[in-house]
């Protein structure tokens, strides 16, 4: 009879995943909710009782008769109502006898209805009588469907309960109209236990699955949380050892240089020390590198902040890298008159400018690169276009990932280390920014550093 053993019925492949706390709160939470919209029907039932009695002139012909049933309406009107309220106190701890205490109430309420009602029918069949107790039937059949849904053996119960006695009562009248009532009942009977059958199983599915994936989110929840330490540890633990290694490789190359200048030094240990200065700055430079990935992926990197004026910035970086520039490639520098200073972190802002023109110029063989400086919908756009290899539609969702690089070969040809544009960004967006990017492969890219004219309240 429990609402518990229809659960189960309903979950032979998802129990494993679920909680007994879990379960056990779905199963309580149900069955407050079928004592809730219980309640309702009692005063129809109530209704039901009355009309009956005053249409039908029984409260006059059989006075005794109707006010017993009026009597024995409200008495167990009043059980079910009283049976609902056990089980929604809210500090009720839901027992089986509250259960079954509510349910036999339930029950009693529509064998009190249908007993009044076959008996009034058998005494007057012909009157409107007939007509009224089927159609409250129907009505109290129909909407034990929606109520006890979720519960489909006293939603069974109560069907029965309601034309069981209308059926016996066809067979016990024997002529024409009896038969008909018969027919009528157990249509009736047959219909809302197919559809009682169905709705049970449609809601206790749609209970189910949100059980599993509200329980498969928790799951998923927890893995993050577990995947995000992992990360914060690893980028502490990157942090720490970066800056453990820098400090013998300052003496690798400390060395170096002086051997490197040394007099007494043959052209052969020079040629080898310089090797060892070039392999040296390039791994101090992976090191800082991931040091500053690791920073700022634990958030140990805080900005420095103080007026900045954008377009001296970007031409003195622009300036200072014109050196690289390869095959007659031009740079052109341009800004947009009045460029409004802003507040931002000049040594962090130089740090993205220098990636992306070096970018820029380093992808570059032939045609121009050009920074452009402008205000756009209330922010500061720093445009870097090039002319060189561009960035295929299919890489280009994956360049901001740490240590990617879109072609090995290109890789090798050109260097770097694949870290520069996810420490950027993480940069322009601690600044409250973005950075846009649009390429064609084989025609070349632009890249757009867009920052807020007034940087947004810390919280
Ligand atoms: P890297 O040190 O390799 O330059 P980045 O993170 O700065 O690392 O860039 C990642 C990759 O994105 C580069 O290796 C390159 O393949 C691609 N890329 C970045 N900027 C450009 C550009 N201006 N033109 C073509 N490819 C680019």
């Amino acid at each position: 009879m429990h609402l518990l053993d229809e659960f189960n019925r309903h979950n032979q492949s998802a129990v494993e995943l679920l909680e007994p706390k879990a379960v056990h709160a779905a199963v309580e939470q149900n069955l407050r909710q079928v004592a809730r919209y219980s309640t309702p029907g009692v005063p129809v039932l109530v209704l039901a009782v009355f009309v009956l009695a005053a249409v039908s002139g029984d409260l006059a012909v059989n006075a005794t008769r109707s006010t017993f049933a009026c009597v024995a309406i409200l008495l167990t009107g009043s059980w079910r109502w009283y049976g609902a309220r056990r089980l929604l106190r809210p500090e009720a701890r839901l027992s089986s006898k509250d259960e079954m205490f509510f349910a036999l109430g339930v029950l009693s309420t529509p064998l009190v209805w249908v007993g009044y009602a076959a008996s009034v029918v058998y005494t007057d069949p012909g009157g409107l009588s007939t007509p009224l107790a089927l159609c409250f039937s129907a009505a109290l059949c129909s909407s034990a469907l929606p109520t006890f849904g979720l519960w489909v053996r006293l939603c069974l119960g109560y069907v029965l309960a309601l034309n069981i006695p209308l059926a016996l009562l066809g067979i016990l009248m024997g002529d024409a109209f009896g038969w008909g009532l018969l027919l009528v009942s157990v249509f009736f009977m047959a219909f809302c236990t197919a559809q009682a059958k169905r709705i049970n199983s449609a809601l206790w599915q749609g209970q189910i699955d949100n059980l599993v994936l509200d329980a498969k989110s928790h799951e998923l929840e927890d893995a993050k949380l577990a995947a995000e330490v992992a990360n914060r540890t690893k980028s502490e633990f990157l942090a720490r050892m970066s800056h453990e290694l820098r400090t013998p490789m300052n003496a690798v190359l400390g060395f170096a240089q002086i051997i490197n200048r040394s007099s007494e030094a043959t052209e052969t240990l020079r040629a080898h020390s310089k090797q060892i200065i070039e392999s040296g700055n390039y791994l101090t430079s992976l090191i800082n590198e991931i040091l500053d990935l690791a920073k700022v992926e634990a958030g140990r990197i805080t900005l420095e902040l103080s007026e900045v004026d954008i377009a001296a910035l970007s031409k003195s970086v622009s300036d200072s890298l014109r050196a690289a520039l390869r095959g007659g490639v031009l740079l052109n520098f341009s800004v947009e008159d009045g460029l409004p200073r802003i507040q931002s972190d000049p040594i962090r802002l130089r740090q993205v400018l220098v990636n992306l023109v070096g970018n820029a110029i380093k992808f570059t063989d032939a045609g121009r690169v050009d920074v452009d400086l402008g205000v756009e919908g209330g922010e500061i756009h720093i445009r870097v276009r090039d002319t060189g290899i561009g960035i295929s539609a299919a890489d280009l969702g994956h360049i901001f990932d740490p240590f990617v690089q879109v072609d090995q070969s290109s890789t090798r040809r050109y260097g770097g280390t694949g870290l520069g544009l996810p420490i950027s960004r993480q940069l322009v967006e601690m600044m409250g920014g973005r950075i846009l990017v649009e390429s064609a492969e084989g025609k070349g890219s632009c890249f757009t550093v867009c920052l807020p004219l007034a940087r947004p309240a810390e919280d």
